[in-house]
């Protein structure tokens, strides 16, 4: 497409909030936009959205292209990206950013195929070259970081993985310019329906994307019972569990709760890892955190060269002695 110019964020809500990814995507944006002279603009779909044109405005974005329906508020792949495309060709944006997340991979590569440009996946960093796109994914298991650009093609996409950017952080209050997209769908002629909605996990499950603390147990906890122990020691920090691939591999743990190359990228306050040997691969999931305490029995294990604070011990004796003063101390407070 000729004449492509500015820089697209696809803004996914969740229960009605905006997604923290959101906000990485934003940030990363007006970098790219800034060294390309393009603007920055948001991509919102639902209804009942005033609220959250409010609070875009006070990230410094330019425009906002506004798909306000209740036919949009619930993801589906029809709606969503017959939408998006009608908007794409009408405004024909030069780079558009969506987030890795279920949505974000759906929707995008449906874009993608449709329109015959490229798509790079799970993007960990993004750039300018000669006014390409550069696109930074890892392949080899985590081992390699490879630059992907998109010469021929536009617009330039790629999803981008949670918490491995910096948040575009709320500042002034600036005036955008809102477009409204017009939406003529006919729901009658929809090939797909929801029906019902279906949580499938539980509200008491501390979802691990967006937590503050973490604490995550790996093989060595040694079973499904023995992460009684952990989750014991979650609680009283009011943490996330997460874990390590071989936790959730035994069955140990649900998908959801993966962290690593594979599973989901976190960036807590806190991550506390108890028998997690430290592979390249659950590293790259959370060496971005801030405060990093790892308990492993081998003094060895590769963990104890990435943690702020390393405990050699049994995770069996330690982690409930941590649990009770953490108790003791918190009840005080
Ligand atoms: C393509 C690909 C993608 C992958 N993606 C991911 C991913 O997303 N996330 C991920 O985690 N892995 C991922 N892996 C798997 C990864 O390579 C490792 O196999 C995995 O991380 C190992 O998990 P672990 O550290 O729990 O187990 P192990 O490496 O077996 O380590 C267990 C640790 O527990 C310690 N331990 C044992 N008993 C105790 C005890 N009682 N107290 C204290 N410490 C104890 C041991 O000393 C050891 O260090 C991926 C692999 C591939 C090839």
């Amino acid at each position: 497409m000729e004449g492509c110019k500015n820089v697209w964020v696809f803004v996914e809500l969740k229960k009605e909030k905006i997604r923290g990814v959101s906000f990485e995507l934003l940030g990363k944006a007006k970098e790219l936009a800034k060294n390309s002279n393009e603007k920055v603009c948001a991509v919102v779909f639902g209804s009942n959205i005033s609220k959250i044109c409010e609070e875009l405005s006070y990230h410094a974005i330019d425009k906002i292209y506004l798909g306000e329906h209740k036919i949009l508020d619930d993801y589906l792949a029809e709606t969503y990206s017959s939408v998006f495309i009608d908007l794409i060709k009408k405004y024909l944006p030069n780079i558009i950013l969506f987030p890795a997340t279920k949505l974000g991979r759906d929707l995008a590569p449906r874009i993608a195929a449709s329109l015959e440009v490229g798509l790079t996946a799970d993007c960990i960093d993004l750039g300018i070259q000669d006014g390409n796109l550069v696109q930074t994914h890892t392949v080899y298991g985590g081992n390699y970081l490879v630059d992907i650009i998109c010469p021929n093609k536009r617009p330039q996409m790629a999803t981008v993985r949670s918490n491995v950017m910096e948040k575009s952080e709320a500042t002034k209050k600036t005036q955008i310019d809102l477009v409204k997209i017009p939406i003529e769908i006919e729901p009658s002629q929809l090939k797909t329906k929801i029906k019902e909605k279906i949580e499938t996990t539980t509200s008491d499950v501390k979802p691990i994307d967006e937590a503050d603390i973490i604490v995550s147990g790996g093989r060595g906890i040694g079973s499904a019972e023995n992460f009684k122990i952990v989750e014991e020691l979650a609680e009283v920090l009011n943490a996330a569990v997460g874990a390590s691939r071989a936790a959730v591999d035994a069955g140990w743990k649900p998908k959801s709760c993966q962290v690593g190359q594979s599973g989901t990228v976190v960036c807590p306050n806190i991550y506390i890892a108890c028998g997690i040997s430290g592979t390249t691969q659950h590293l790259v999931g959370m060496k971005s955190s801030k405060k990093i305490i790892a308990i492993n029995k081998d003094l060895n294990a590769p963990i104890f060269d990435f943690c702020d604070y390393g405990i050699v011990g049994d995770y069996k004796v330690i982690v409930p002695l941590l649990t009770e003063a953490l108790r003791k101390k918190l009840s005080q407070d």
